[in-house]
């Protein structure tokens, strides 16, 4: 009898039943998008090659990928990228995966850098940066923008810069190390930030794949999970110009919470926008 081959397509029945023995959500198409990333084909590339045995390197490489799948790993950090804003981002383990609720923060803040009263040069900063996705998706959208994005780890920095790089936009941002807000760079027209806002006691009860991996000072927002937005929220009027908007990335129920902590400070014209689970997700206020 002939031996057994493992072609693409053996290769991934067999993936699939196992990520799904292991309880995972996405078995086929997590299967696929590894086996694809490791080819170097995209998944209609698997397709027309389901028939291809697969190399014995390419069968321990991607064992290994399995591996770390079943061990909860992302695939995000498995696959060393994520995609935000139709653009790819390097990730790793010193950044939150860009979560794709984040575009809505984009997008608003796109809506409010087109009215006119915001005067050139259109200034933005954005707080806790991550992996750079947000400021390097405003970079690439809006060519007259001067963005500065801080990140209090140097790690996150560092993948930051190397991702603006990458798309092109490295000379736009300015990246600063530091909490919060950065000294000697204001005034800004437009202030955005998706702070760490789960509740301390919860960051235990989030997924594996999160509260194993992720780095959790990205995350936790303190015993209420609200330390964050208070920070930003009290620091913010002194880095805005008058008629410049602050836009906030929220957890689910905690727009009334934020949206108090917003009015306490003197902000105006709050509003709130849904994601597309209907999860008011992002605030908006004006400074007036
Ligand atoms: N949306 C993220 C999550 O649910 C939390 C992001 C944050 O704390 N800013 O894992």
């Amino acid at each position: 009898m002939a031996q057994e081959r493992w072609t693409v397509l053996k290769v991934l029945k067999w993936t699939t039943e196992h990520f799904q023995e292991k309880g995972m959500e996405n078995p086929r198409l997590e299967a696929e998008v590894l086996l694809a990333h490791l080819l170097g084909v995209d998944r209609v590339g698997l397709y027309l090659n389901y028939d291809k045995p697969l190399k014995e390197e390419e069968r321990k490489a991607y064992r290994e990928m399995i591996q770390r799948r079943t061990a909860r790993e992302p695939v995000a950090y498995i696959l060393g990228y994520k995609e935000f804003w139709s653009l790819r981002f390097k990730v790793g383990p010193e950044c939150l995966i860009p979560r794709p609720e984040t575009e809505h923060l984009v997008e608003e803040t796109l809506r409010l850098a087109a009215q006119e009263h915001l005067s050139l040069p259109l200034r933005i900063l954005e707080i806790g940066t991550g992996c750079g996705a947000m400021a390097v998706a405003l970079a690439k959208e809006l060519k007259e923008a001067h963005i500065v994005a801080t990140d209090i780890s140097p790690h996150a920095l560092s993948l930051a810069k190397e991702n603006a790089q990458a798309h092109g936009v490295g000379e736009r941002i300015k990246f600063v190390q530091g909490d919060l807000f950065p000294p000697g760079e204001a005034p800004f027209c437009l202030i955005i930030s998706n702070p760490p806002y789960i509740i301390t006691e919860d960051l235990f009860q989030l997924a594996p794949e999160v509260k194993d991996y992720e780095p959790l000072d990205a995350l936790d927002g303190g015993g209420n999970g609200l330390r964050f937005f208070r920070e930003i929220a009290q620091g913010s009027s002194g880095y805005l110009i008058k008629g410049g908007w602050l836009l906030l990335e929220m957890g689910e129920g905690q727009a009334p919470k934020v949206t108090n902590i917003l009015e306490e400070v003197g902000f105006t014209h709050i509003e709130l926008v849904p994601d597309y689970a209907g999860v008011k997700r992002v605030i908006r206020t004006q400074r007036e």
